[in-house]
């Protein structure tokens, strides 16, 4: 049987802004299948798990994605709204970065991207129907010291978001981008590179200490998908007032 309101799928949905993103979908009774590796987490989320699916999938593997979205859909029906947000920054200066770092940020920020975004894109095409928003940042437009292959993956999703987009306006299909600024989540906790992480704490302390709380980053995702189907809000960037 099919829910009132649509599939919506989050990757990335066991921290941070994912989870945020999480809860706001389910209190607005939106039935959900949230993807992250660490499904012990998902499962710990204040949420009321009716109709939310959860599955332990990395976003670098295309068949294991595939394969629970389409599980998904045929419980709920179709997705009609993909947040890609599963993301990774590891910090670190390029001379002395291991190149493992770059490929980690690289598969899961782009190819992650790409990833769900060909999974749904095609029945989304065939309904005329179905919003795609990816969670960029503010280093997808604007360079940052110790960054490089994160501004690289970040820009990446800007120029790829913005190129589908035009692929599929046509077709009322809307892809979106959310890019904010320093948040409050566990992306800083993966930073191996201890003089990199030194670095952006004490940049985080010129905007004194204050970093975009989570849930206003749900907020702008929801704010997006709610607008009218003929209203593609292409990309809102947001960060704490302070931040430079
Ligand atoms: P968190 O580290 O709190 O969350 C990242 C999420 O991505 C986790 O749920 C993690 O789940 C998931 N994830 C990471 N790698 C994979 C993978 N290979 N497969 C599946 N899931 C994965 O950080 P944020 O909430 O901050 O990050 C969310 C997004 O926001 C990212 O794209 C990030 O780049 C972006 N962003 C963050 C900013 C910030 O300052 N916080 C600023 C601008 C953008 P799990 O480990 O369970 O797999």
């Amino acid at each position: 049987m099919l829910n009132a309101k649509p599939l919506v799928v989050i990757t990335g949905a066991s921290s941070g802004f994912g989870a945020e993103d999480a809860k706001l979908f389910n209190a607005a009774g939106y039935p959900m299948l949230l993807l992250g590796r660490r499904v012990e987490k998902i499962k710990a989320l204040p949420l009321n798990f009716d109709n939310v699916l959860v599955d332990a999938v990395d976003v670098t593997d295309q068949a294991a994605l595939a394969a629970a979205i389409r599980q998904a859909e045929a419980q709920y029906g179709p997705t009609d709204l993909l947040i890609n947000n599963a993301g990774v920054m590891l910090l670190g200066n390029v001379t002395r970065q291991d190149p493992k770092e770059w490929q980690t940020m690289l598969d899961t920020n782009v190819m992650g991207v790409l990833n769900g975004t060909q999974i749904v894109l095609p029945g989304m095409i065939e309904r005329q129907h179905g919003t795609i928003i990816n969670m960029s940042s503010i280093a997808g437009f604007k360079a940052f010291a110790n960054h490089a292959a994160y501004v690289a993956s970040k820009f990446g999703v800007h120029g790829l978001s913005e190129t589908i987009r035009q692929e599929v306006a046509n077709d009322n299909v809307r892809i979106s981008l959310v890019a904010p600024g320093a948040g409050e989540t566990e992306l800083l906790t993966h930073v191996t590179d201890a003089s990199a992480l030194k670095d952006y704490e004490a940049w985080k302390d010129t905007m004194g200490g204050l970093t975009l709380d989570p849930k206003y980053v749900a907020q702008t995702v929801k704010f997006i998908y709610d607008m009218p189907q003929e209203v593609n809000v292409r990309e809102i960037d947001l960060a704490a007032t302070r931040q430079d």
